[in-house]
């Protein structure tokens, strides 16, 4: 470790780092991009590969652009920043295509064109920071320095809504008047661990959570109130209790301290409430498109039955079941579940129903007919109890949204023998990353 190489990056990886072969092993580089020819330090081994830092770069990707964000080259959020978004969008979409390729075994995928953003920056409705001390003792707030527990500051996220920044920067300053202990990773000591801020787009409603080790900490009622008062905007607050040694952000303790406890936004049209550990989307834009994309395979005829699974709060069974004779919707968060059924209530929507559990063992269980299943799990993907069930209950249509190409395309590959892969959107909900969602139909052979 710490040798320097010169090598040419050939691909990107699947986290978006600079693929580099040299001689006969493989380097990970961030920032580093196909065409570029850099020195290179190795700097650790894993799981058979090297990781690489750039120490000086040759030539520059005529893709390279000069980031909005300087510290993005350290953060690790947005490994795209430094790439024109048309090259992101290329890249989304060879992801796509690579994995289905190489995981699924599906030669020659009929991928399409990544749907991109107009304006990619400040359209994330989520942000989670963790709060500490710096070297000096100094409160700060920002991210984790890669493998470590030093907080890298931030005073401005380029693909956050802009609300958040000033919010973040007076809970600093209200910590340091009021003397909250600010969390400790290594000694497990003090009390404020992290904030997160959701804001809705189509509501002026917006979030706060406050993320601690106790409950009630001292000072709370005069700190809420100060907060309150420097921003009015905040329209609730929400303690989170998480007491746990763990990297885990939100506990299962929660105490509303200003406020309903939740938030709404709307998706084409129907509005839901959010809480503080819910799932929700966070590129409120795309994920328009993501669901468009996603109902418009079914060609509703008002008598279809549908299977949500992986519900969330609800959002897509519910917009499918303003076109659909009967929705079950599937969901082993509770509160998500919770929030999914004052959802159907406040969109006066009657013909769904909300099940609090493993989607696996829901669908092996279920009795009748389902005409679609629409499926969107996490990223770690479905497992084989939901898809052998799909197969064995001969399920004639399934539209896989996915956010995750890899865990997508292992997925596929189990159902292939049975299904076709007929589809194939990419959509951008996260530019700036990696990271990408993906619209499948399969139909059955
Ligand atoms: N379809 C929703 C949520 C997608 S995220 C939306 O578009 O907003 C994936 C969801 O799957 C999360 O809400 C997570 O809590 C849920 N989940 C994870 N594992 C699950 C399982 N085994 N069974 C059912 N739901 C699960």
């Amino acid at each position: 470790m710490g040798k320097i190489i010169k090598g040419t990056c050939t691909d990107i990886s699947s986290e978006g780092k600079g693929v580099v072969k040299y001689v006969k092993d493989i380097i990970f580089c961030d920032g580093l991009f196909p065409g570029e020819t850099a020195d290179i330090e190795i700097m650790y081994h894993r799981a058979g590969v090297y990781f690489g830092k750039v120490k000086k770069l040759h030539n520059l990707s005529p893709d390279r652009i000069e980031p909005k964000c300087k510290v993005c080259t350290i953060c690790g959020g947005c490994q795209y920043q430094q790439l024109s978004y048309r090259a992101q969008l290329i890249y989304k979409r060879k992801r796509v295509k690579d994995a289905l390729e190489r995981i699924g075994h599906l030669k020659d995928a009929d991928v399409l064109p990544c749907i991109g953003m107009d304006n990619p920056y400040y359209y994330r409705n989520k942000i989670q920071v963790p709060f500490g001390k710096d070297k000096k003792g100094n409160v700060v707030y920002g991210f984790f320095k890669e493998n470590s527990h030093d907080i890298i500051p931030i005073k401005k996220c380029y693909i956050e809504n802009e609300k958040a920044a000033s919010i973040l920067w007076d809970i600093k300053e209200l910590i340091k008047q009021m003397k909250i202990p600010v969390y400790n990773e290594d000694s497990g000591r003090g009390i404020l661990r992290y904030v997160l801020i959701r804001t809705s787009y189509h509501y002026e409603d917006l979030m706060v959570v406050l993320v601690t080790t106790e409950l009630n900490f001292p000072g709370q009622r005069n700190f809420v109130d100060a907060l309150i008062k420097k921003h009015p905007e905040i329209t609730t607050v929400v303690e989170n209790v998480n007491s746990r040694h763990t990297n885990v952000i939100l506990g299962n303790k929660e105490k509303i301290l200003y406020g309903k406890g939740y938030i709404q936004d709307s998706i084409l049209g129907l509005t839901f409430n959010i809480s503080a550990s819910s799932f929700y989307q966070v590129n409120p834009k795309q994920v328009e498109i993501l669901y468009k994309t996603a109902l418009d395979l079914i060609d509703f005829h008002h008598n279809e039955v549908v299977l949500d699974a992986y519900s969330g709060v609800g959002t897509i069974g519910l917009i499918a079941s303003q076109n659909a004779k009967k929705v079950y919707s599937v969901e082993i968060n509770t509160d998500a579940h919770k929030n999914a059924i004052e959802n159907a209530k406040r969109n006066n929507i009657e013909n769904i129903e909300f099940i609090c559990g493993d989607a696996g063992e829901y669908i092996s269980s279920f009795v009748g007919d389902l005409d679609v299943v629409i499926m969107d799990p996490p990223r770690k993907g479905s497992d084989e109890k939901f898809l052998s069930t799909l197969i064995n209950k001969k399920i004639k249509k399934i539209i896989y949204v996915s956010c995750d190409p890899e865990t997508l395309a292992r997925d596929i590959k189990f159902l292939s023998p049975y299904y076709s892969l007929t589809y194939i959107q990419p959509i951008d909900n996260f530019p700036m990353t990696a990271h990408v969602e993906t619209v499948c139909l399969l139909t059955r052979k």
